[in-house]
């Protein structure tokens, strides 16, 4: 099993480089001091998924920021940008957090590790609420598709049965074999038909293809697509209008994401990479954040369920990357090598931490006022 995602945007650590909430907080807090932000008077803003326990997360970066984060996630769990703007103009120093989420599929023993492979092929490994409607109908479409394609060996041959109604499909919104990828040729270009009768096209399969795939029995079931092999055509959205920012950053890489082993995971990948890097384009052009001190950090949050008598969730973060931009209007981004190698040199102590204890002791002494009069 890799310790790294060779995703279609980058290679990035999956494993090993995961931080508990609560060590990554106060490194946060720390590592954005060391950049030059003022102690005790930072502004933080967060966008988390809708879907993700937000609890433990709200409370310890209040206890390390000393200040309730400012809530910037649109549905989809992508930023409001216009909002985060509005926010920025407000402060001089600035740490916006942003995280792609998925929650561990408590049926999957936890040995499988997030990126290792599916015990059954039904079985994901990672769940995510709001992400798996951004994926149905993509998902839907590749499982279909798996049952109309069989690779076949007879008299020698390396033959790829498809359905017709595939075939048709390729004209339709829907997923769209790649032929050029699947089928060998004729010398003018054709593509070698072996057999062609209702409701399948037998081709000669590609040179290029597997030997692995033919063998062992005369049909073989088709169980993945290749991301190559394919793609989707979509005429519309196909999710609500509240979802279509998540389903615009992820469109491109839907073939990646649905053949991936774990597709909520590849999709949490993705749309964290799309978002931070439209997103500091955004900053850097941004007339609300001229010569502000801020720091824009993304990464996933995994969460593990609840168990045994606590009421809230582990949460591991897995730092990506990060946007500084110091007060002169210097700006830097961190890829994930060097944030990680950041986050830790920073201390894991917090000095400037509050006391939630003191401080609802204290908000409850104040509203002690006059109440009800005794009788
Ligand atoms: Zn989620």
């Amino acid at each position: 099993m890799s310790a790294f995602s060779r995703n279609p945007l980058g290679v990035f650590r999956t494993e090993g480089v995961s931080l508990d909430y609560g060590d990554f907080f106060p490194r946060l807090y720390n590592l954005c001091c060391s950049i030059g932000l003022s102690r005790s008077n930072q502004s933080l803003g967060a966008a988390f998924c809708p879907d993700q326990d937000q609890g433990r997360a709200t409370l310890m970066l209040t206890k390390h920021f000393g200040v309730f984060p400012v809530e910037l996630g649109n549905i989809d769990g992508t930023l409001n940008f216009r909002d985060a703007m509005n926010w920025v103009a407000r402060s001089n120093d600035i740490v916006l957090l942003q995280t792609s989420h998925v929650l561990r599929n408590s049926a999957v023993p936890p040995s499988s590790g997030v990126r290792g492979l599916q015990v059954r092929s039904t079985e994901q490994l990672t769940v995510c609420g709001t992400m798996s409607k951004v994926l149905a109908w993509y998902q839907r479409e590749y499982q279909n598709a798996l049952g109309h394609v069989r690779f076949v060996q007879a008299q020698g041959k390396h033959l790829v049965e498809i359905d017709t109604v595939l075939l048709e499909k390729n004209r339709e919104d829907g997923l769209c074999l790649n032929l050029n990828r699947l089928v060998e040729k004729e010398s003018n270009g054709a593509f070698q038909v072996d057999f062609e009768s209702d409701p399948k096209v037998t081709f000669h399969a590609n040179a290029a293809l597997p030997d692995k795939l033919f063998n062992g029995q005369s049909s073989q079931v088709c169980k993945l697509l290749y991301p190559e092999w394919f793609s989707f055509n979509t005429s519309e959205p196909k999710v609500e209008a509240a979802l279509q920012c998540a389903e615009a950053n992820l469109r491109d890489q839907m073939a990646y994401i649905v053949s991936a082993p774990d597709p909520l995971f590849a999709a949490a990948e993705i749309n964290i990479q799309k978002e931070f890097d439209a997103n500091t384009q955004r900053i850097k052009t941004s007339s609300d954040a001229k010569g502000k001190r801020l720091v824009y950090l993304v990464g996933i949050s995994v969460e593990t369920p609840a168990q045994g008598d606590t009421d809230f969730s582990e949460t591991g973060f897995i730092p990506w990357q990060a946007f500084v931009q110091d007060g002169g209007g210097e700006c830097k981004v961190l890829n994930q090598a060097a944030l990680i190698h950041k986050l830790k040199e920073a201390s894991p102590l917090n000095p400037d931490e509050i006391d939630l204890d003191v401080v609802l002791r204290q908000l409850e002494s104040d509203e002690e006022g006059p109440g009800f009069a005794d009788d």
